[in-house]
């Protein structure tokens, strides 16, 4: 076993403490990775306060990772040690099943290795992320990361990137497209830089009014904030695309109204709660409600690759881990610019 230090929640709700634990021993498929840089997801926080449901403790949360190689198994291949590398959301699946086969993991039909808050597919060690000093992971799970971007601007990519790239390659967000994203936090600022490089026309929903010079100098074109009933009004009819990426329940009646024919909004936020939409709302203009998860191991590297060409990262905060407590507090308040990243050489 690989002794490690990290930052857990040792019980549901409790505050995130330095907690020392193992790593599997290597195998000859793993890479070890030191990590430098782990970003901070809503998700750790819902998951740790069982906002989904319950929870595996103690907890180590953390599923954007970046570090280096420090070593590798006798049969891994595609890395070399000293390279910098990305882990997501994910680190492991069955890998036979027709969606692994097709490179959509995270939808694999024995259900995917969580990075954390989840079983290894022995069945019996828990998976442990990314707030911590090292992680083994599968080679098959690891990405590699564009020289050209700084690395703790990366880390964010490995689970807000991905998110909100998938939805637009997947729903063909590009010229000539109109595209909302509805919460301008660490999800929905990625979701405009993508939007925007991919060539769509991106309009910005957030309950935030200070938000609106940011939105804009990440490449939107509109911005409305606390959108009111004439703001639905106006913008009845209007957008191909809505990506939903509040953390907390929305009124989606109000948003669905807002698309056009044939249009989709994507549910990427999850709040807990369910969500209640009138059938009308939908039938009215062929309207499409649909969800999105995550991306790939391939898509994810042509994320990564996608980010590198145009240049793109997210707007961070770099905090030392004694601050995270008080990190989590202030993104649930979506007060963050826009995304905390944990320097991990301090824990
Ligand atoms: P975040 O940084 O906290 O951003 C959420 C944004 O939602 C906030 O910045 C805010 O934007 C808006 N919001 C928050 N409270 C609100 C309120 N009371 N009323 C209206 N808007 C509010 O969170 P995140 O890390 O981007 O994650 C967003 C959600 O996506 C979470 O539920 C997370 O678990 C989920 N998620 C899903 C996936 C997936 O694969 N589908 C992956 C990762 C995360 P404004 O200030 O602009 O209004
Ligand atoms: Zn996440
Ligand atoms: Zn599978």
């Amino acid at each position: 076993m690989l002794k490690t230090r990290g930052y857990a929640a040792l019980t549901a709700g409790a505050q995130i403490a330095p907690f020392d634990f193992e790593r599997r021993e290597p195998r000859s498929e793993d890479v070890v990775i030191e990590i430098t840089y782990a970003g901070i997801c809503h998700s750790d926080i819902h998951q740790v306060r069982e906002e989904w449901g319950s929870s595996l403790f103690p907890m180590v949360p953390g599923h954007e990772i970046v570090g280096k190689v420090i070593s590798i198994g006798e049969k891994a291949k595609k890395f070399s040690v000293g390279q910098i590398v990305g882990v997501g959301v994910f680190v492991d699946s069955c890998r036979k099943c027709e969606n692994c086969l097709a490179g959509v993991e995270q939808y694999c039909l024995e259900g995917m290795t969580g990075t954390y808050n989840g079983l290894e597919r022995d069945g019996v060690t828990v998976a442990q992320g990314g707030y911590s000093k090292v992680i083994v992971v599968a080679e098959d799970y690891v990405v590699t990361i564009p020289a050209n971007l700084e690395l703790a601007n990366v880390a964010p990519l490995l689970c807000a990137g991905i998110t909100l790239y998938s939805p637009l390659r997947h729903w063909e967000a590009g010229p000539g497209k109109k595209v909302a994203i509805l919460g301008l936090g660490g999800l929905g600022h990625m979701g405009v830089k993508y939007a925007k490089a991919m060539g769509a026309e991106v309009t910005v929903f957030s309950h935030s009014p200070e938000k609106h010079e940011d939105a804009l100098a990440m490449g939107a074109t509109h911005f409305v904030a606390k959108a009111s009933k004439e703001d639905f009004k106006r913008l009845a009819k209007n957008f191909d695309l809505i990506l939903n990426t509040v953390s907390v329940d929305l009124n989606l009646e109000d948003y669905l109204g807002m698309l056009k024919l044939d249009g989709t909004l994507v549910l990427i936020g999850l709040p807990g709660a369910p969500y209640s939409v009138p059938a009308g709302v939908l039938l009215g203009q062929r309207r499409r409600l649909a969800g999105s998860m995550i991306g790939g191991v391939r898509e994810l590297q042509e994320m990564l690759d996608f980010s590198g060409e145009h240049n793109i990262t997210s707007d961070v905060e770099v905090i030392a881990p004694d601050y995270i407590n008080t990190a989590w507090d202030r993104t649930v308040k979506s007060d963050v610019k826009y995304r905390f990243v944990i320097d991990i050489s301090k824990v």
